[in-house]
């Protein structure tokens, strides 16, 4: 293009295309006649019917919020809800440690260590030292390995051993082991846990009769590992019922296993631990946290129903009002309180629905939270209705 000429329309009365000899029309004077556009003659570019290259479509069926399957969440991760924020990561994305583990877990493998140690030394003072004989004429130092704490421990790797052994073939041999085609919903939910906390091997899963205990567990044998949910517990995944409730409990339990709850070696390092009566429950609250996190991470729209059931059962949980119930971690309030939860193996149900909700810091593991400000709870204009309509269909007997 010439660099003179002006890129402006032209301007009226000198019709672009007229470059010929013909004589000039004369323009209409009248200014409100429409003007026949320049573009109208034959030389235009017609309007196209339909674009040449459509906008990309999904070739996914569109879905609306609140639908999406566990799991099957939009590009972008799943959708939070609005109350929570996307707390509970570490960095590349894992589900965070509870800041206290750790510290405890050491502090509970040097106690175990000291007490393997002094096993150890009971059995050759036994073994090796001249007996020491009372004046009744009882062998003191021969006793001392028959105390069952002692015997306890010096057999500890061997019992841990066969503990597990017998609890995984009892699974094994009774439990309803989940499959492409037994409990596919289950399945799928343990497979997709796994992967999104980048285990190499996704556990297996069995339900198992709960004969009406709402309950679930993590363990291992060897270098197997699974989970087990018992069926009072499972029957709260049906389609029609609460499966982001389900995804969380399979997401806390398959977490335990991904942070190396369940390693044969980390138990035989907390071997003492029900022995020490605040430090072992402690450990094993901040591992609970840290489960939940992991559950969470999966599921975090099934954290609230999971709590609910946990609080009230597999018919009732619709009833509960999650935030009514976690604000009472803050009210409620004394020595027993804090005993009740300090003896606790699993945080009490209203500081871990808390901390479910309050993603912004870790839960709490010995004293109660408080409200972020003064006057907060209950909240301006009272708690909403917690009954919503029934999920769940009479049970036949
Ligand atoms: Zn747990």
């Amino acid at each position: 293009m010439h660099p003179h000429e002006p890129h402006s329309p032209p301007p009226t009365g000198s019709s672009p295309e007229h470059t010929g000899g013909q004589p000039e029309p004369t323009p209409s004077l009248d200014k409100g006649a429409p003007q026949p556009s320049p573009w109208a003659s034959s030389g235009g570019y017609p309007a196209p019917e339909q674009p040449a290259f459509p906008p990309p479509t999904s070739p996914y069926p569109p879905v609306a919020p609140n639908q999406y399957a566990p799991g099957h969440y939009p590009p972008g991760g799943p959708p939070m809800p609005p109350q929570h924020r996307p707390r509970g990561l570490m960095p590349w994305d894992r589900p965070a440690r509870h800041p206290w583990e750790i510290p405890l877990l050491v502090v509970v493998i040097m106690m175990t260590s000291v007490a393997y140690l002094l096993a150890v030394l009971f059995m050759l003072i036994a073994l090796f030292a001249d007996p020491i004989v009372d004046e009744h004429g009882v062998e003191q130092t021969g006793s001392l390995i028959s105390s069952p704490y002692v015997l306890l421990l010096l057999f500890a790797p061997v019992l841990l051993w066969a503990g597990r052994g017998l609890n995984f073939a009892t699974q094994r041999v009774n439990g309803v082991r989940m499959s492409p085609t037994q409990f596919p919903e289950g399945y799928r939910m343990v497979q997709e846990a796994a992967a999104r906390f980048g285990m190499h091997r996704a556990p297996d899963a069995y339900v198992v009769l709960g004969n009406g205990q709402i309950n679930a567990f993590a363990a291992g044998h060897g270098f197997r590992r699974y989970v087990a949910v018992y069926s009072d517990l499972f029957e709260i995944g049906g389609a029609a019922r609460e499966p982001d409730a389900l995804a969380f409990i399979i997401g806390h339990e398959v977490g335990h296993i991904a942070a190396g709850h369940v390693s044969y070696w980390r138990q035989l390092g907390m071997f003492v631990a029900p022995w020490l009566p605040l430090l072992g429950a402690s450990l094993i609250r901040a591992q609970e946290y840290t489960a939940d996190n992991h559950g969470y991470c999966f599921s975090p729209r099934g954290a609230s129903g999971a709590m609910a059931t946990l609080a009230a059962g597999k018919y009732l949980n619709t009833d509960v009002g999650v935030d009514e119930m976690a604000d009472r971690a803050a009210i409620e309030k004394g020595g027993f309180i804090w005993l009740v939860n300090a003896m606790a193996s699993h945080p009490v149900l209203t500081w871990r629905m808390w901390a479910l909700r309050d993603r912004s810091r870790p839960g709490p593991m010995f004293w109660r939270p408080s409200p972020p400000h003064p006057g907060m709870i209950p909240p301006p204009g009272g708690y909403p209705l917690a009954t919503t309509p029934r999920a769940l269909p009479p049970k036949p007997v």
